[in-house]
């Protein structure tokens, strides 16, 4: 995937009632009404709203795990992908090196940095092609897929299905479009996030990074764009 280094991020599923179900929940905690009646009655965005940043901001965070989106992902390496899969309350289904074969050169993924550089760049898709060689000689010569993918990069390409609440997914912003996370994350999580911002615009002030949330920073080497707190 020479040249095309952005990932591909489609918002496949997502209730069509994320706000009143997230407002019910809220609703339903401090409330002698039952929640059918709740939901029935919801139609104030602005109050809905209002409260559930005043739950949110105090930590009642179970409000928000009411509600599941699911993201297709392509033209995204593994080495980004291998991320992602280190959050914990998300359900994937990965494109399997072993069940789908490479035929000839192999998609991959050319960090900016390289790319960038000419020279480097050269010699970057130069190994990717030895690579496919590599791998096409061993499967050619009946090795299984899923032993020649030992010789792929953490460049190559992948697609994933994503799916995960949205205390998560916040959760997933804050730490990811953080200016520390690494560029292809970020890039990806970005994506995400403006997919479903597009149709859920009230959730835009908490898809974003956690110093935004905070108010400062608390990573030891900051990017300026919150203050520090004073040591
Ligand atoms: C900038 C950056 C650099 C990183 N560098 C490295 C690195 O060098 N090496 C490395 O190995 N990883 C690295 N990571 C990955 C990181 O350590 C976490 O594995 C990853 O970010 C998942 O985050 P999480 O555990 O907060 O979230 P999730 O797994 O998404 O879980 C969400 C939250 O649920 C709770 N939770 C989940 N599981 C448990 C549990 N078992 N016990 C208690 N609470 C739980 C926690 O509150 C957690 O924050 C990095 C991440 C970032 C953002």
């Amino acid at each position: 995937m020479e040249g095309n280094n952005k990932p591909v991020v489609h918002l496949i599923s997502r209730p069509d009632n994320m706000l009143k179900t997230v407002y019910t929940a809220a609703r339903t905690c401090y409330s002698a009404d039952m929640p059918i009646n709740i939901y029935n009655g919801a139609d104030d965005e602005e109050k809905m709203l209002k409260l559930i940043e005043r739950v949110v901001g105090s930590g009642h965070y179970s409000v928000i795990e009411h509600v599941q989106v699911s993201f297709a992902i392509s033209n995204v390496s593994r080495a980004c992908t291998h991320q992602l899969v280190r959050h914990r309350h998300m359900s994937f289904s990965q494109k399997s090196q072993r069940y789908v074969k490479e035929k000839g050169q192999f998609d991959y993924l050319i960090p900016p940095t390289i790319e960038r550089d000419e020279k480097l760049k050269a010699k970057f898709v130069d190994f990717m092609g030895e690579i496919s060689k590599l791998y096409c000689e061993f499967t050619e010569a009946g090795i299984p897929a899923e032993d020649a993918r030992a010789v792929l990069p953490n460049a190559a390409a992948t697609s994933i299905v994503a799916s995960l609440n949205l205390r998560e997914l916040i959760h997933i912003a804050n730490l990811r479009l953080c200016s520390r996370a690494q560029y292809e994350i970020r890039m990806m999580v970005k994506a995400m996030c403006d997919e479903l911002i597009k149709v859920e615009p009230w959730l835009k002030p908490y898809l974003v990074p956690k110093c935004e949330r905070l108010g400062y920073c608390d990573e030891d080497k900051s990017c300026g764009r919150k203050p520090k707190l004073a040591q």
